[in-house]
């Protein structure tokens, strides 16, 4: 390389990092912490998609990601930042390989299509949203791969790539090896419905079922995609799989996309038990209910907000039981199969919406 050109190269890079850096200012890292989501307070926002995504040169010339302050012109604006997580995450979190994640199935192309669609509603956007934040932390923090010749191409003057451009959704040399990252997967699972851990999503390859089983209500999927992101660690991680934190699940994250949507809200969860394997649980309501053929007399008033226990008995397969209206002999025949637990509904009087 002669001399000159090394100059001007010098030159135009370090235009590039100064420029980066007056940018800087205006430009918001994520928080080092997540803080889960409040899914009502952010649906009254003006926007869910929060901050443009931007990526600058540090000033050791790797690439960062962070935030624009300024909120959307418009919504046209808003939807290119929706467009812009779901990239994302198409990228790194939604499963469309085998083997990606032990048990993961691959997604199929419906199910992107639908998660794509709800990335671009107002719950979505705020749960994609926060998906996108931790890939920022995880950018920032040098574990993930990204097109190198991309960005010294930018760095020599080329356009400014978009952060879904630049990463390669691959971890990267020190991303592979470190502990601390726990990449947040979208993927499928043989079967109807869907499920979350505190790292995923996963949705049946039979599809959702188009009413509850127990009470008959019908199935919002989107409503449904919030209540799973609600039991990750974006929104509360310990609430999935007891009577409480379900009905918690179901009035903060699946009823307010609900009624958005124009379905009646949930007044009752039904939590399925499980034959067979008996169900372990710290939670202490659930475990007195687990617990319900060893105490004398269960009273339901003391057990609020379940609304019922029912039992299946061998002489009736199929057919429920109230628990508590069991005599202590049919009780050693009969199992617990399913806690009625009422759905809070405090919402509803809302003074900003006439
Ligand atoms: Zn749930």
């Amino acid at each position: 390389m002669n001399p000159g050109r090394v100059f001007l190269f010098g030159l135009t890079s370090l235009l590039a990092v100064a420029w980066a850096q007056s940018v800087a200012d205006d430009i918001q890292l994520p928080s080092e912490n997540r803080t889960p989501v409040d899914l009502e307070r952010e649906l009254k926002a003006p926007w869910q998609a929060g901050g443009e995504i931007v990526v600058f040169a540090s000033a050791d010339r790797a690439p960062r990601a962070g935030r624009l302050v300024a909120p959307p012109a418009d919504a046209t604006e808003e939807q290119t930042r929706r467009a812009e997580h779901f990239s994302l995450a198409r990228k790194l979190n939604l499963v469309t390989q085998p083997r990606v994640a032990p048990m993961a199935l691959p997604l199929s192309e419906e199910q992107v299509t639908l998660l794509e669609r709800f990335a671009h509603t107002d719950a979505g956007a705020v749960w994609f949203r926060a998906v996108a934040d931790d890939t920022l932390r995880l950018f920032n923090q040098g574990y993930l791969e990204y097109d190198a010749a991309r960005w010294r191409a930018f760095l020599e003057g080329g356009p400014r790539p978009r952060l879904s451009e630049l990463i390669t959704g691959r971890l990267s040399e020190t991303g592979l090896f470190s502990q601390e990252v726990t990449v947040f997967r979208i993927f499928a699972f043989e079967g109807m419905g869907s499920q979350a851990g505190a790292a995923s999503v996963r949705m049946g390859s039979k599809g959702f079922r188009c009413q509850f089983q127990l009470s008959g209500d019908a199935v919002d999927p989107f409503a449904i995609l919030s209540h799973e992101f609600g039991h990750s660690r974006y929104g509360d991680p310990k609430s999935a799989g007891h009577p409480l934190g379900e009905a918690r699940t179901v009035a903060r994250y699946e009823n307010p996309v609900r009624l958005r949507n124009g379905f009646p809200p949930r007044l009752m969860y039904y939590l399925r038990i499980e034959s067979g394997r008996p169900q372990v649980t710290r939670e202490p309501l659930f475990a007195r209910l687990l617990a319900w053929r060893e105490t004398p007399v269960l009273r339901l008033a003391e057990l609020d907000p379940v609304e019922g226990l029912y039992c299946e008995c061998l002489d009736v397969p199929g057919k429920l039981r109230d628990c508590l209206q069991l005599t202590a002999g049919e009780a050693a025949m009969c199992e617990l199969r399913w806690v009625a637990v009422r759905v809070e509904t405090s919402v509803q009087t809302d003074p900003d919406k006439r």
